[in-house]
């Protein structure tokens, strides 16, 4: 059956227009950084998980439908069995209503998948990294992979990818080694954002004692380093704000969620590897578009119809509040389902 497609451009009753699209690939993960799972983490069944095809069905849908920048997370992306063929199938679309297809990873797996994603058309990735020092990587990420992180983010740069390095601040275990950090990098020519950590799923954690306050990060880095602010704001940019460190040539963002500065510019949604369509990340409505795909005859025809009623829902803004440590997580799914 051919489907009428829709193009209309998705809107939100709030008068914001959908453009990039966060999909989680896989809720799995070869790290266990502390702040986002728990070391024992149950993962979804696999028959829960879109296919690759679902996935690609799903993508093209937001494409057609005006999203110009698609970022594949997850979980870990690059441990998706065959993952590199999805972006084979998406890099098709640049250049033709895709602007950038781009990826966040962990960097364990990009020394072996760094060419092959250049070639698919990636130009940029998002490479998180919260330490430098080999102990304290184990602690934050429960495993001692450091050196190959390191040698993915050198795989990524032989490759041409640019890179940029996202550290989560943590008040214990990382918060004296931000400007070590971010000297290493701009050194290398990666930019950086900072990220406050977000009050997303249980991990046996207290997010209280994890809670880094990234406004006294910056008032830390200003005794140091001259931060220029960067004219305006890229709604594409996110919820950063964004600096010239005048010293080092490097840019800085500071990601703060935990505020609401940037929800009323807000482009995005996320679709987790199940094909929950989440319409902000710091809020519960979710719709499913799995049912779409899998139930309809027509599934471009059902997503579409799916995607207008997930816009209408887009809230004005997110929720977001470090509970007390006895409290549940304000959200109750990990970031790993969600998709950072
Ligand atoms: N595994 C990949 C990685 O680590 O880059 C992609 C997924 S991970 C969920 C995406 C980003 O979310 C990472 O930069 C990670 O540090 C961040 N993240 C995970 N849990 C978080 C939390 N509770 N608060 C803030 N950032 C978090
Ligand atoms: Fe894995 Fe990324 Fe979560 Fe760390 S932040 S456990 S690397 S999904």
């Amino acid at each position: 059956m051919i489907s009428k497609v829709d193009h209309a451009p998705l809107r939100d009753t709030f008068g914001r227009t959908v453009t990039y699209l966060r999909l989680s690939v896989t809720d799995r993960c070869d790290l266990r950084c502390t702040y986002c799972m728990a070391e024992k983490m149950e993962f979804l069944p696999k028959n829960e998980l879109l296919t690759l095809e679902e996935l690609q069905c799903l993508a093209e849908a937001f494409i057609s439908r005006g999203v110009r920048k698609i970022r594949i997370t997850g979980g870990e992306p690059l441990v998706r069995k065959d993952i590199l063929s999805l972006f084979e199938q998406l890099g098709r679309h640049i250049g033709r209503g895709l602007d950038e297809l781009t990826l966040t990873t962990n960097g364990t797996q990009l020394d072996r998948h760094a060419d092959a994603l250049a070639r698919a058309g990636v130009k940029r990735v998002n490479i998180s990294l919260d330490t430098l020092d080999r102990s304290r990587f184990l602690e934050i990420t429960r495993r001692d992979e450091l050196g190959r992180v390191l040698s993915g983010i050198e795989a990524a740069v032989d490759a041409t990818l640019k890179v940029k390095i996202n550290t989560v601040g943590l008040k214990h275990q990382n918060a004296d080694e931000i400007p070590g950090i971010i000297g290493w990098a701009h050194s290398k020519g990666h930019d950086v954002s900072l990220i406050e950590v977000m009050p997303l799923g249980e991990t046996g954690e207290d997010r209280f004692d994890q809670y880094l306050p990234l406004d006294t990060v910056r008032h830390q880095l200003e005794q140091r380093w001259t931060l220029e602010p960067e004219a305006g704001h890229d709604p594409l940019a996110g919820p950063s704000r964004y600096f010239r460190v005048a010293e080092t040539g490097g840019r800085l963002g500071f990601i703060t969620p935990l505020t609401n500065n940037f929800c009323a510019q807000c482009n995005r949604v996320r679709v987790t590897c199940t094909g929950r369509i989440y319409q902000c990340l710091g809020q519960n409505n979710y719709l499913d578009l799995r049912s779409a795909i899998r139930e309809s005859p027509d599934p471009m025809q059902a997503l579409n119809t799916a995607l207008d009623v997930a816009l209408r829902a887009k809230p004005e803004r997110h929720d977001f509040a470090i509970r007390a440590p006895q409290e549940a997580p304000a959200l109750s799914r990990h970031m790993s389902v969600t998709g950072g």
